[in-house]
């Protein structure tokens, strides 16, 4: 049988070796997320090598490295109120949940209802209760639960959706794939009371973000 505890922290060792986790509670939120459980058997075996694994529907489960990324990027703190757009498996909404440590709240939207259905159960039988999986077009933010501290989006957009920053605290920050739909830019987008900036964080291929402010 594998060994999935070992595996895991190899592969959390190698990510930071190459600099990507940096801090000790992103390193123990990666840690105590069981990624294996997060995909479908026909390639559990592969969860803990550092590349994307499809999760059904024509979606895909990040690559380790992006989630690692994308969470130290985002610096998410116990008490603040975060969106995810994109909920996929509901891996990365595990390890936004495990950083807030019970405090604050986790909405994450996701498209297709299937999805979101299969994420919600795992997430609830996983123990991840005060994680909010939603169905919708969350190009579109959700607008109920605004606003936010932290914004996460997972897919693919032709350009930062204009919702998202609006429902962004002044302080808060998004991080957003804009680029074409085969290749993208990671924009760090940060609101502030003088306005919003945005920094490119380098390359990334993501699914399209598929919606009114999307494809
Ligand atoms: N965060 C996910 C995880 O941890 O498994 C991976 C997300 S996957 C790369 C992108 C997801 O975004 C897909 O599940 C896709 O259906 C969803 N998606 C695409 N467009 C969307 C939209 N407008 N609103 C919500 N979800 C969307």
């Amino acid at each position: 049988m594998a060994d999935f505890d070992w595996q895991r922290r190899r592969l959390i060792t190698q990510l930071e070796r190459q600099g990507i986790v940096r801090s000790p509670a992103v390193r123990d939120a990666l840690m105590r997320v069981p990624r294996h459980l997060f995909v479908p058997d026909e390639v559990r075996q592969n969860a803990y090598e550092d590349c994307p694994l499809p999760v059904g529907l024509g979606q895909t489960i990040s690559a380790p490295h992006m989630v690692a990324l994308m969470t130290e990027s985002l610096d998410v703190k116990p008490g603040q109120n975060v969106l995810e757009v994109g909920c996929g498996s509901g891996y990365q909404a595990a390890v936004l949940s495990v950083l807030l440590n019970g405090e604050g709240s986790l909405v994450t939207v996701e498209r297709i209802p299937e999805l979101a259905d299969l994420a919600r159960k795992r997430l609830a039988d996983l123990g991840y209760g005060n994680v909010k999986v939603v169905v919708g077009d969350g190009s579109l933010g959700w607008p109920s639960d605004a606003p936010f501290d932290r914004v996460l989006v997972t897919a693919g957009a032709p350009g930062v959706p204009v919702a998202l920053v609006s429902q962004l605290k002044v302080g808060g920050m998004l991080l957003v794939p804009v680029g074409g739909r085969g290749f993208q830019e990671l924009f760090l987008v940060e609101k502030s009371g003088a306005g919003v900036s945005r920094r490119s964080l380098g390359g990334v291929v993501f699914v399209p973000l598929v919606g009114e402010d999307g494809w």
